[in-house]
């Protein structure tokens, strides 16, 4: 690499003192790509919140003129640019990588311009596919497919516009102009979780996106970090969600072990919550119904979900009709679970299946069944009368004033419910001292921390480490 005629670089847009939302532009002598093109949802929260939103009537202009997304030439699309009164430009960006599902990595690329080919993993689109069938579209949601803005009325019944994506697995190679880039899977708590090796004019760029050691498969953590060091890396870009947490004890099989009991001894009915992008976490629950004697009630939503894991032969998930698995149907319009009731085509292609029951079937023999039911359809309990039961919350506890609100108005539905409260949860993210096992395994000569509230603590890595500044350029 002498000469010095090349030139790497890299540009952070998002997720920098902050938890998600990551834009990172990596450029090599002309070729330019985008590492992830999330949502930050700590920035959006700034001027944001349920019912003030930012517009579609607008275009991309409350995005931009916010600051929710960067301002830069040749990567949006034309019709949201034109909608604004903007000249739309021709795409200056060969792709973006796609480390995983997550809407803080994922969900921006909505605004993209759709000359620009998505790389991600095969389960990774899966995923995207699902949220997809469930979600009613909205700007910040189009990121497989998206309605050309402004929409007319006449225009209602034209299809989306669909964006290409390339799938890849890990072992696989992709080639981008004249990147090379390997993508090997790490575990996280969504399936088809990737880094990157980029391997540029300068050396290789090591990228994170979200990952942990603690997990059940840390063996793809480890495969990571193997293959990271053996190039000897110029730059690492790392995410540092839980930089500031010591080493626990927690792990998936912690909190199987302690949610079975308190399933095994419930007489009533269970209720349990997660995140259903969390396959492994689905696994753990439905091992406990399986090992307790219970079947596990999921609603329509899941059900989509469900479906694509069972597509993944690795995941070793059941299907959404399986024998220890029912859908449970929520009340809508008349309130008598006819079909007219269902107007949504992800419920009403399913209503045929044999495993759908009510609420009125979980009264008979509540103690039979474990629920999953998160927080956003907690008025259903009014028809599941779970007296005297447990709930189980395996998700993160609160971390803002927003959630902490959140959570105190699940306390009070619990309380009037008589509800047992459990909390049992392992984060997705990698904590403190395995970030540094992590970091200095691979050996970058260059550290850029992102996706951390607490960059400055990777200071003290016996590695050259920059704290980035929004919309700086660095040359490798
Ligand atoms: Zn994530």
């Amino acid at each position: 690499m002498e000469g010095g005629h090349y030139l790497v670089t890299l540009t952070f847009y998002g997720g920098i003192n902050e938890i998600g939302g990551n834009k990172v532009l990596l450029e090599d002598n002309g070729t330019r790509i985008f590492l992830d093109f999330g949502m930050s949802f700590g920035r959006r929260a700034l001027f944001f919140e349920e019912f003030l939103t930012p517009r579609s009537a607008n275009g991309i202009g409350d995005f931009l003129t916010m600051g929710l997304i960067p301002d830069i030439p040749g990567i949006y699309r034309p019709d949201l640019l034109s909608h604004f009164g903007r000249k739309p430009k021709d795409a200056d960006i060969q792709a973006v990588l796609l480390s995983h599902a997550h809407a803080d990595h994922a969900n921006y690329i909505s605004f993209l311009h759709r000359d620009i080919p998505v790389y991600c993993g095969e389960t990774c689109k899966y995923i995207l596919e699902a949220v997809e069938e469930q979600s009613q579209r909205t700007m910040e949601n189009e990121v497989l497919s998206f309605k050309k803005r402004p929409v007319y009325r006449c225009d209602y019944k034209t299809p989306p516009e669909k964006r290409t994506f390339h799938t890849f697995r890990t072992g696989d190679t992709l080639k981008i102009d004249s990147l090379e880039i390997q993508p090997i899977h790490v575990d996280h708590s969504v399936p088809g979780a990737y880094g990157f090796l980029i391997h540029t004019s300068e050396g290789t760029v090591v990228y994170t996106g979200d990952l942990r050691m603690h997990g059940l498969h840390s063996e793809m953590t480890m495969e990571f970090l193997e293959t990271a060091r053996e190039t000897k890396p110029i730059a690492m870009v790392t995410e540092g969600t839980r930089i500031n947490v010591e080493r626990t004890n927690e792990s998936e099989e912690q909190v199987y072990a302690e949610s079975k009991q308190t399933i095994a001894d419930n007489k009533k009915l269970s209720i349990v919550d997660f995140n259903f992008k969390d396959v492994d976490r689905f696994t753990t629950f439905y091992r406990i119904a399986r090992d307790v004697g219970k079947t596990l009630v999921i609603n329509f939503k899941h059900a989509c979900f469900l479906e694509r894991y069972h597509r993944d032969i690795k995941l070793r998930t059941p299907d959404s009709k399986d024998d220890n698995i029912r859908i449970l149907k929520p009340k809508r319009l008349t309130g008598t679970y006819i079909d007219e009731d269902y107007s949504e085509y992800y419920i009403k292609r399913r209503l045929n299946y044999p495993n759908i029951i009510t609420a009125d079937d979980l009264l008979r023999h509540p103690g039979q069944y474990m629920v999953v039911l998160n927080f956003w359809y907690f008025n259903m309990m009014v028809d599941l009368q779970p007296q005297g039961g447990i709930y189980i919350h395996s998700l993160s506890e609160p971390f803002n004033e927003e959630m902490e609100i959140s959570f105190d108005r699940m306390h009070n539905w619990l309380n009037h419910f008589q509800l047992q409260f459990v909390q049992s949860h392992c984060s997705g993210h990698i904590c403190g001292p395995d970030l540094e096992e992590l970091i200095t395994g691979i050996n970058p000569k260059e550290l850029y921390p992102i996706h951390t509230e607490h960059p400055e603590l990777f200071e003290q890595l016996p590695m050259k480490t920059t704290i980035v500044q929004e919309g700086k350029t660095y040359k490798l």
